[in-house]
């Protein structure tokens, strides 16, 4: 047997704590992890669910169906607004589950549920980054939250840092992890020190930092949020993509130093190439990605590539490293 359904069997990595694993097809990430708390009495408790596609939602609900957990005696707790996060709560929701989202993350899922003001944004974004019309076309129409999301967002309670969630042997406590997006959520089981972390701590790869419409520095607020995690002590971290992180504290460290030397890259660019846009930082910045040239970069990776360029800009401007002037950054003090 090696069906689907045996593939994403749930794995039971802490005792009463599963992981579904939901298949992504086509994304670099592979898939995201659904983590499941059944409670024999009370009720069951699903952290991030993936995105609106058949073949998401064909998993989750077998790996529920495998645990015995009934939509209807659920609460869905959504990390953060992405649509592998997300999109999906909805087919838990017709079925019964309470859905749970940060206030203000919840008031941005509405507001971009106008496709026309998200497209909007995405175009006032992508042409002072100094995108094309046509790059910045191609990204919106190949964007997750475009072509997985539903069109109405189902009914979600708005939560905050400090919100209680208690399932199985385990109580959680919402704790405010912004950067990766505005107002992202992670939780945190302070008895047996297990964080549930969304995209803010992943493993093997690093979460990607964008900038966001109405925040100032999505990278200083990264940075802080980490070392506010870091102080709560985790002994594990179950991420929202990959395996649990086992050294919590180390991965924080890396995460760090991968920010660092990337601001220095970004810094060695603008003292080399005099003022420019977040595209041509973003061209000269090293990428993971199997493409020859910025040109042959896929549309999507280049979207997120000078989200990420902007973030680690804008991050310069706030502490007095670069200055911007017409959508051109520049070092600061000017070299010459
Ligand atoms: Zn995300």
């Amino acid at each position: 047997m090696n069906g689907p359904e045996t593939m994403n069997t749930p794995e039971e990595v802490l005792p009463g704590i599963f992981r579904v694993e939901v298949p992504l097809p086509g994304s670099p990430l592979k898939s995201i992890n659904s983590w499941v708390i059944p409670s024999a009495e009370g009720r069951n408790l699903v952290v991030d669910t993936g995105m609106l596609r058949s073949e998401c939602a064909t998993v989750l609900l077998a790996g529920l169906a495998a645990l015995e957990v009934d939509p209807g005696r659920t609460d869905v707790f959504i990390t953060h607004i992405h649509a592998d996060h997300s999109a999906l709560a909805g087919v838990l929701a017709v079925r019964g589950a309470t859905l749970h989202m940060e206030h203000a993350e919840l008031a941005l899922l509405r507001d971009f549920e106008d496709r026309e003001r998200f497209f909007a944004i995405m175009g006032e974004l992508g042409r002072r980054a100094g995108l094309s019309e046509d790059e910045i076309l191609g990204a919106a129409r190949l964007h997750p939250g475009v072509k997985y999301s539903p069109p109405k967002t189902p009914p979600i309670e708005p939560v905050e840092a400090g919100s209680t969630f208690a399932a199985g042997r385990y109580r959680f406590t919402a704790v405010s992890t912004p950067g990766h997006s505005p107002n992202h959520l992670c939780l945190w089981e302070p008895e047996h020190r297990i964080l549930i972390s969304g995209d803010h701590i992943l493993g093997d790869i690093t979460p990607n930092i964008t900038s966001w419409p109405g925040v100032e520095d999505s990278l200083g607020d990264y940075l802080s949020s980490l070392e506010e995690t870091r102080k709560l002590g985790a002994r594990i971290a179950l991420p929202g993509h990959r395996t649990p992180i086992r050294d919590v504290a180390a991965r924080i460290t890396e995460l760090q130093v991968h920010h660092e030397e990337r601001l220095a890259e970004v810094l060695r660019i603008l003292a080399s190439g005099g003022p420019q846009n977040v595209c041509s930082v973003a061209s000269q910045m090293t990428w993971d990605i199997q493409a020859e040239t910025w040109e042959a970069f896929p549309l999507a990776q280049k979207w997120f590539a000078c989200g990420e360029a902007a973030a680690h800009l804008d991050h310069l401007v706030v502490t007095g490293r670069a200055r911007v002037e017409d959508d051109l950054y520049s070092v600061l003090p000017p070299t010459r």
